[in-house]
């Protein structure tokens, strides 16, 4: 899986960027999902598993914001690490 420059989720576009220093309520984060300008922000460097699993984590928030769902952070924190391995253990390409 190839983090996407947008990703489509419900019905806005999110801008997916690398930001260098990533700041959240003035602390360190390695991924933020701003509802307000549809913007996910990834922090650089990360190693790719790492990353891969920070947008799923963002993209669940967007899908909370989108469809209505309120599934808080610990439940975005499973189902992140649920849905990387779905996709890293059946080698899902789509
Ligand atoms: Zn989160």
């Amino acid at each position: 899986m190839k983090i996407p420059e947008v990703v489509k989720i419900g019905a806005y576009d999110y801008k997916v960027v690398e930001v260098e220093d990533l700041q959240l309520d003035g602390k360190s984060s390695l991924g933020v999902c701003d509802r307000e300008t549809n913007i996910i922000q990834l922090k650089k460097g990360m190693k790719p598993k790492k990353e891969k699993e920070v947008f799923i984590h963002e993209c669940l928030h967007a899908i909370e914001d989108s469809y209505g769902i309120d599934l808080g952070e610990k439940r975005v924190n499973l189902l992140a690490l649920a849905i990387m391995a779905l996709i890293s253990d059946n080698k899902l390409r789509f």
